[in-house]
């Protein structure tokens, strides 16, 4: 056994299992509460119905967390606190990239707030380059001997951290951790998970890095800032990252539990291009007879005229076929392609794009986050559509604009009705466009 596993984690085992008492470090802590109708489980939180979670015999177990292990008043826990058992090899930090005056700005912000332990939002637009911005920060809890992760609900982002760190801390021992990939688990200074992962921690980490939180769906907030608590040690600072807050963490931040910090330009110091609301009452009914509007043709005709390819994003998968007949019928000499989640073409089609093979693509929201394509325009059809939530549209606009040769970009969303997602997508592009020329104007009066 290797006692090293257990550092900041709640293994599970039976209740009955004695094959490690002799180890004087375990401690053994208990799985589940169990209340007059209830159950509540002590890893994931989650309260069950006793009818719910019954086994025989008088025992209960935790439906919820269940493909992390199953949790019941069969099993226990055996745990080791955190050791910080770390010999940081200098240079911590091996990157050699440089940051913009405003990012350093970010970067110094939640370097402190992350020395002094805070919990802390660094609010960021799309494109800002917030991954570098976390890197001064890092360096310097790891030679501080501190236990840092960085976990996203998403796998994909995960995925693109790993090798993104592990380059920026070449000296030091960075793990991923995912349902997807049962790489075993290993003792390491820097993790990178899944917000799930998190569980399986428990007071591990003095600095806890969460980023894009909004991805995380909105109802499922409270579990996610639940599985953040107990992985910290008590008097860890924790940093969330994201272009798009929801309710929840406005509202820790309004309550003053939460300190935030703006970055609110991009990372070539442009504003985030606005989002402009046309009319498109019927273009479903119209699109599925073969039909799309004049003023829409006109719109996508003024991008290509003007030598700027784009996206057409579309609310479900069984809108592309439709839409992409409309427009062959319109755009005879140009070249497009549809393209969404389950489509096996996928990477190909998206790296024809990026090579400029397609003039447009058509697409589901599988592109609203984490591709970018240079110097392109974005338009939504049905922008309204309870499919796209705010922090999507956000994400979406934010598509455009993003290189520095073309830092702004047109972002025109179709709308048939006034849409409180749409309204609040708008609403947070214009605060993040005054804060950020309320800093270029300070940062040219420093000049
Ligand atoms: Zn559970």
């Amino acid at each position: 056994m290797n006692l090293n596993d257990y550092y900041g984690r709640r293994l599970l085992v039976g209740r009955d299992d004695t094959s490690r008492d002799h180890f004087p470090a375990l401690q053994v802590l208990p799985t589940i509460e169990v209340g007059p109708a209830m159950i509540r489980c002590l890893r994931c939180n989650h309260q069950t119905p006793k009818t719910v979670a019954a086994l025989p015999r008088g025992e209960y177990y935790c439906p919820h967390c269940i493909n992390l292990g199953r949790v019941s008043t069969l099993t226990k826990f055996y745990h080791v606190p955190e050791p910080n058992q770390f010999s940081p090899v200098k240079p911590v930090l091996t990157w050699q990239g440089t940051l913009s005056p405003f990012q350093q700005r970010a970067a110094e912000a939640v370097k402190e707030g992350m020395k002094r332990h805070c919990h802390q939002l660094l609010w960021a637009v799309t494109g800002a380059g917030k991954t570098e911005m976390m890197f001064a920060g890092i360096a310097a809890a790891l030679e501080r001997g501190e236990r840092v992760a960085i976990a996203s609900p998403r796998v994909d982002v995960c995925g693109e951290l790993y090798p993104r760190l592990q380059a920026a801390f070449a000296n030091c021992q960075v793990v991923l951790l995912h349902g997807h990939q049962p790489t075993p688990y290993r003792y390491a200074q820097l993790t990178i998970c899944t917000t799930h992962q998190l569980l399986r921690f428990y007071r591990a980490f003095d600095n806890l890095i969460i980023d894009e939180v909004d991805a995380f769906p909105y109802a499922a907030n409270p579990a996610l800032l639940f599985a953040t608590r107990q992985a910290l040690k008590k008097d860890g600072g924790c940093l969330y990252l994201t272009a798009t807050p929801g309710e929840t963490l406005l509202r820790e931040v309004r309550r003053h539990r939460l300190t935030v910090n703006y970055l609110p330009l991009r990372y070539h110091g442009e504003l985030l291009p606005t989002i402009k609301l046309r009319l498109a009452i019927n273009w479903r009914k119209q699109v599925k007879r073969q039909r799309i509007s004049q003023g829409i043709i006109r719109q996508l005709r003024t991008s290509l005229l003007q030598g700027h390819r784009f996206l057409l994003f579309v609310p479900h998968v069984a809108d592309l076929a439709p839409a992409e007949k409309a427009l062959r019928k319109n755009f005879t000499a140009e070249k497009f392609t549809t393209v969404h989640a389950t489509d096996p073409d996928r990477m190909t089609k998206v790296q024809q794009m990026r090579d400029g093979q397609y003039d447009f693509l058509i697409t589901s929201t599988i592109l609203e986050r984490g591709v970018t394509f240079a110097g392109i325009d974005v338009y939504v059809l049905g922008a309204d559509d309870e499919v796209f939530s705010s922090s999507a549209l956000v994400q979406i606009a934010g598509r455009a604009g993003r290189s520095p040769q073309r830092p702004t970009g047109n972002v025109v969303f179709w709308i048939a009705g006034n849409c409180r997602n749409v309204r609040q997508a708008v609403a947070q592009i214009r605060l993040m466009n005054r804060k950020g020329r309320k800093l270029k104007s300070e940062l040219s009066s420093l000049q």
